[in-house]
């Protein structure tokens, strides 16, 4: 496969949907961001990249850290499987609301419906404290590491941005406080959320960091992070939950696992094969960027790779 003419011929297909969307404002500081960014990278499972456009310019990984998340807290627990461990608090279905909603958390005692939604995500940062004693700085030293990028840093006026713009957050962790599913106080865990969003990556960090996922939980070095199975489990979220309340339509037109994040970026694995990032800051009505999924659209349509 020439993966860089495939990239080529990609980015001019969606290049015509860079700036449709809106760029998001909700965390103020995101909404510096150029709304004229597209970049694409591709990791293939022996360690080669290829890249088009600004595939190499760092932006908010928002919601795509909480992929990287789960498997550390995955890789920090090992043996615990199935029904131990992280899933005795957090679901696995998608969960047909917005991101940020609190309404299922009420109904169902407290326990998110998966880790991919804000509630989720809150509660496998607080085990991540409680396994590190400091999960963002443990997020970063992960990610710099599976990325090979030592310069990977939090930026700390997106993380004040949004700390100051978190009830919303705030309100969901100590929702679930109350039904006794934070081990950990939540104004350390809504911090160490926030700081965790807040890291800046480039497509080519992102694509190079989730090889594992391609890789069936292997480090391109061979050196293993996660169980097979365990890295299965992640896909498999990203497939019916990674996409905000749009996982059907993307597994309907893309046909991969993926996970977005309301700066622009969306990660996807093709396992065996390759993990890609795409990155266009203007997203959908459901948060979602319009010139990424498009993009992803038209690379499984060009490769006729998907996992259907
Ligand atoms: N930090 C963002 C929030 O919690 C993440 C949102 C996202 O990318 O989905 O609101």
């Amino acid at each position: 496969m020439d993966y860089q003419a495939v990239l080529e011929e990609v980015a001019a297909f969606a290049r015509p949907l860079v700036r449709h969307g809106r760029v998001a404002d909700y965390i103020p500081a995101l909404e510096r961001v150029s709304a004229d960014r597209f970049g694409m990278a591709v990791a293939d499972i022996h360690g080669a990249v290829y890249g088009v456009g600004d595939w190499e310019v760092p932006f908010s990984v928002q919601s795509i850290s909480k992929t990287f998340s789960l498997a550390l807290v995955m890789a920090q627990s090992p043996g615990s499987h199935g029904e131990d461990g992280i899933w005795k608090r957090v679901g696995r279905e998608p969960s047909g609301t917005p991101f940020n909603s609190l309404v299922q958390l009420e109904a169902e005692n407290g326990i998110p419906r998966n880790p991919f939604i804000n509630a989720g995500a809150l509660v496998v940062t607080d085990r991540l404290q409680t396994l590190t004693g400091d999960a963002s700085t443990s997020m970063l030293h992960f990610l710099r590491e599976e990325s090979g990028n030592p310069d990977l840093a939090f930026d700390q006026v997106v993380a004040d941005s949004e700390a100051g713009h978190g009830d919303r957050n705030a309100a969901l962790a100590h929702f679930m406080a109350s039904f006794g599913n934070l081990e950990n106080p939540v104004p350390s865990v809504i911090e160490h959320y926030f700081w965790q969003c807040s890291i800046e990556m480039s497509c080519r960090d992102l694509a190079v960091a989730g090889g594992f996922l391609a890789r069936h939980g292997l480090r391109a070095d061979g050196s293993r992070l996660l169980e097979a199975r365990e890295a299965k489990r992640i896909n498999a979220v990203m497939l019916t939950c990674g996409t905000y309340d749009a996982a059907g339509e993307f597994a309907y037109r893309v046909g991969l696992p993926a996970k977005s994040g309301v700066g622009g970026g969306i990660i996807a694995v093709i396992p065996g094969r390759c993990t890609l990032c795409v990155w266009s800051p203007g997203l959908d009505a459901r948060g979602n960027s319009v010139a990424g999924a498009a993009a992803l659209d038209h690379f499984t349509t060009l490769t006729g790779w998907s996992v259907f």
